[in-house]
C-alpha cells in the first residue's frame, strides 16, 4: 500500500515537474494555492542593476506549450479556483494573449475565477484602460509589481526603467479598472547616500496607492550583477542591516495607508515584521525599536 502511494506521488510530481521549463519556479508567497501557469519565462526588461534575473532569457511560451500545461493542470488540479501565470513580467504579453490563455484555462479548468501575475508599471501603461477594464472582467484580479522606490534619482540609478509619476499613473489606472495590485519595495536601494530620501519618498508614493499589500524586500547584493559590481568599486555603498532598519523605520513612521498589509520577511536577515496598516503599525514600529535595542 505504501509503495503504491508513494508510486503515485512519484509520478504526480514528475508530472507537475513536467508543466516547467526550469527548477526554480518564482511566484509570490501569497499565490501558494494558485495553480502555476508558465506563460513566459525571464523578464522583457532584464536591465535593473540589482536583478539576479537579468541573466535569464527571456522567453514566451507558445500556444501548444500551454495547451500541454493546462491538460497536465486539469489532471492535477482540476478545482483550482485562482491561477497565477509564471513569467518575471507575464503582463508584458499582448492583452490578446492574455485573454487567450485565460479562455482556454477556463475551458480546461471550468472553476477558475480568478487570475494574477508579475507585472512591470510599463506593461501597465501599454494597455488602454478598456484593455485593463476588458481583463479584469475576464477573471484577472492581481498583479505583483515591483516598484522598489519612489525616489527618482533611486529608479533611474537603478536602471529600473520608470518614474515614481509612471509608477503612480500605472498604479491608478489599475484602481480604475478595479485590478487589484501588490507591490514590493526594496529598503536599502538607494544605499547609503539615499537612505533618507528613498525611505520618505517611497511612503510618499506609496500614501497615494491602494496596494493590498507592501513586501519588503532588503537588497541583497546578486554576484555577478551590474550593482555588486558597482559596490565591488566603491561606486554604491551598501548598508548595514541594522542601517536598512532604521531606514524601514522612518518608511513606516511615514506612512499612512488605510487598509494594507505590511511585510518585510528579510529584517536583520532573520526575522519577519508584518502587520495590517493602520491598526498595526504602532506595534510594527515597537518591534522595530526593540530589534534596533538588541
Ligand atoms: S523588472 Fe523585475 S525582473 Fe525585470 S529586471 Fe527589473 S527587477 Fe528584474
Amino acid at each position: 500500500m505504501t509503495t503504491t502511494n508513494s508510486t503515485e506521488q512519484a509520478d504526480r510530481s514528475a508530472l507537475y515537474a513536467s508543466i516547467f521549463s526550469t527548477e526554480e519556479i518564482y511566484r509570490p508567497p501569497s499565490e501558494k494555492g494558485s495553480a502555476l501557469l508558465e506563460v513566459a519565462r525571464g523578464c522583457s526588461w532584464a536591465k535593473c542593476t540589482f536583478c539576479d534575473f537579468i541573466k535569464d532569457l527571456y522567453q514566451i511560451s507558445d500556444m501548444d506549450q500551454i495547451e500541454y500545461r493546462l491538460k497536465t493542470l486539469r489532471q492535477l488540479q482540476p478545482d483550482a479556483c485562482r491561477m497565477f501565470f509564471l513569467g518575471q513580467n507575464a503582463f508584458c504579453l499582448s492583452t490578446e494573449h492574455l485573454l487567450a490563455v485565460m479562455k482556454r484555462a477556463k475551458y480546461y479548468i471550468p472553476s477558475l475565477s480568478a487570475f494574477s501575475m508579475y507585472a512591470r508599471i510599463d506593461d501597465v501603461l501599454r494597455k488602454t484602460p478598456e484593455e485593463l477594464s476588458l481583463l479584469w472582467e475576464n477573471g484577472l484580479r492581481d498583479l505583483h509589481i515591483g516598484i522598489e522606490s519612489g525616489n527618482d534619482t533611486v529608479l533611474n540609478m537603478v536602471n529600473k526603467g520608470c518614474t515614481a509619476f509612471d509608477i503612480r499613473d500605472g498604479l491608478s489606472r489599475l484602481d480604475k479598472a478595479s485590478i487589484g495590485y501588490y507591490l514590493t519595495i526594496i529598503p536599502g536601494l538607494g544605499g547609503k547616500a539615499y537612505s533618507d530620501l528613498h525611505a520618505i519618498d517611497t511612503a510618499r508614493l506609496l500614501n497615494l496607492t491602494h496596494p493590498k499589500q507592501i513586501w519588503a524586500l532588503a537588497l541583497k547584493l546578486w554576484p555577478d550583477t551590474p550593482l555588486a559590481q558597482q559596490a565591488d568599486r566603491g561606486e554604491f555603498q551598501p548598508m548595514k542591516p541594522w542601517e536598512i532598519l532604521l531606514e524601514e523605520r522612518i518608511l513606516l513612521q511615514n506612512l499612512t495607508l488605510r487598509n494594507t498589509f505590511y511585510m518585510d520577511t528579510t529584517v536583520l536577515g532573520k526575522y519577519t515584521i508584518q502587520g495590517r496598516l493602520p491598526d498595526q503599525k504602532t506595534a510594527m514600529l515597537q518591534a522595530i525599536e526593540q530589534l534596533l535595542a538588541l
